[in-house]
């Protein structure tokens, strides 16, 4: 199944996808938008606010608004002028001469699923994990990356977040409306996090932090049982017992269908020169996976905009 060729196909449906999509639809450009598939983890369509539940700082909304409502909206939103979105994978990309090739489903079948003369993408960014013993074979048995989606089940549990950042406060947080006790565990004694989020947590009984800690095993058969953690100043190790383990320890970019092709830089992340542009004429990148500095729906929805305007610039160029 070989379709005509594309104007623009983007590859994503965060807020920058989206918000790319929603401009390139009002274009006329009727942009293909290969959402992802449904998923655990961050990885699916609407990307990292699906996780999430109050978004506080999007503006527009004076009392805020849930993630996923958000992304419903953006979705509605470019299907309204026109987006064509599938939830599909993508599985490959040839990126060495436009039309640029994309497949989905097998990634070894001789043509791509569809051709495109202009790309965006906009894969985001993913929840890292510990890497320790019983962590992947514990991932859904009383671990998870997701507050959100497994909070509801430690109804009166205790539990441990691990990490120190805005991410591990925000799940402790919500966390404690379920949860008996919630331990946040820091490999540090400062918080990442910025000062309201430690205001808000540190004034939350039902959260008690453990300071210098790192996890060395998490703990348990089928369910979870608890953590090994070794104190980073004295080395002693110690089991802490709680029913859930929840990951909160920053993400890494969505680039590996990239590899090769697109520049990226040291952490993986595409490297953009003036405005969304990368080393392929003709592909542009916006959102988290081209950014590991400001990481906001906000910064990416903005630059989801500015790929849109690059993508019918370049169009413009080449007389489509
Ligand atoms: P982050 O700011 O990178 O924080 C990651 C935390 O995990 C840090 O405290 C880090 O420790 C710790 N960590 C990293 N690797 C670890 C490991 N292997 N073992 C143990 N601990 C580890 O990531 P984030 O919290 O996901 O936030 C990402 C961005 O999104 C930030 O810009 C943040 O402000 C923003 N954000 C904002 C909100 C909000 O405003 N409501 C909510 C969530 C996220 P160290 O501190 O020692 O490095």
């Amino acid at each position: 199944m070989n379709n005509s060729v594309r104007n623009v196909t983007i590859i994503g449906s965060g807020p920058a996808g989206l918000t790319a999509a929603i401009y390139t639809a009002r274009a006329d450009l009727v942009p293909l938008v290969l959402e992802g598939e449904p998923s655990s983890s961050s990885d699916q369509p609407g990307g990292q606010l699906m996780l999430t539940t109050d978004v506080e700082n999007f503006p527009g909304f004076v009392e805020g608004v849930m993630g996923p409502e958000l992304m419903a909206n953006f979705r509605a939103q470019a299907i309204r002028f026109g987006a064509d979105v599938k939830t599909e994978k993508v599985t490959k990309v040839d990126l060495s001469a436009a039309p640029f090739g994309v497949w989905v489903g097998d990634p070894d079948a001789p043509v791509p699923t569809f051709e495109s003369r202009a790309i965006i993408v906009a894969t985001g960014a993913r929840s890292l994990l510990l890497d320790v013993p019983g962590e992947a074979r514990l991932l859904g048995h009383g671990l998870s990356t997701c507050a959100t989606c497994d909070g509801f089940f430690f109804r009166g549990k205790p539990i441990a977040v691990i990490g120190g950042g805005d991410s591990a406060l925000e799940e402790a947080i919500f966390l404690s409306k379920f949860a008996s006790s919630v331990l946040v565990v820091h490999r540090r004694k400062e918080l990442r996090a910025s000062k309201i989020m430690q205001d808000r947590a540190l004034a939350n009984d039902k959260i008690s932090f453990l300071w210098d800690s790192v996890v060395t095993e998490v703990l348990g058969d089928d369910k979870l049982s608890g953590i090994e953690v070794r104190d980073t100043v004295t080395g002693t190790t110690s089991t802490v017992s709680v029913d859930g383990v929840f990951v909160a320890i920053g993400h890494a970019p969505n680039t590996s269908l990239f590899a090769g092709q697109l520049d990226l830089d040291d952490a993986g992340y595409i490297v953009t020169g003036e405005g969304t542009t990368t080393n392929v004429a003709g592909v542009f990148a916006c959102g988290d996976v081209q950014d590991h500095i400001y990481r906001q729906a906000i910064t990416a929805a903005g630059s989801g905009c500015m790929a849109a305007l690059d993508v019918e610039r370049y169009l413009e160029a080449l007389g489509k």
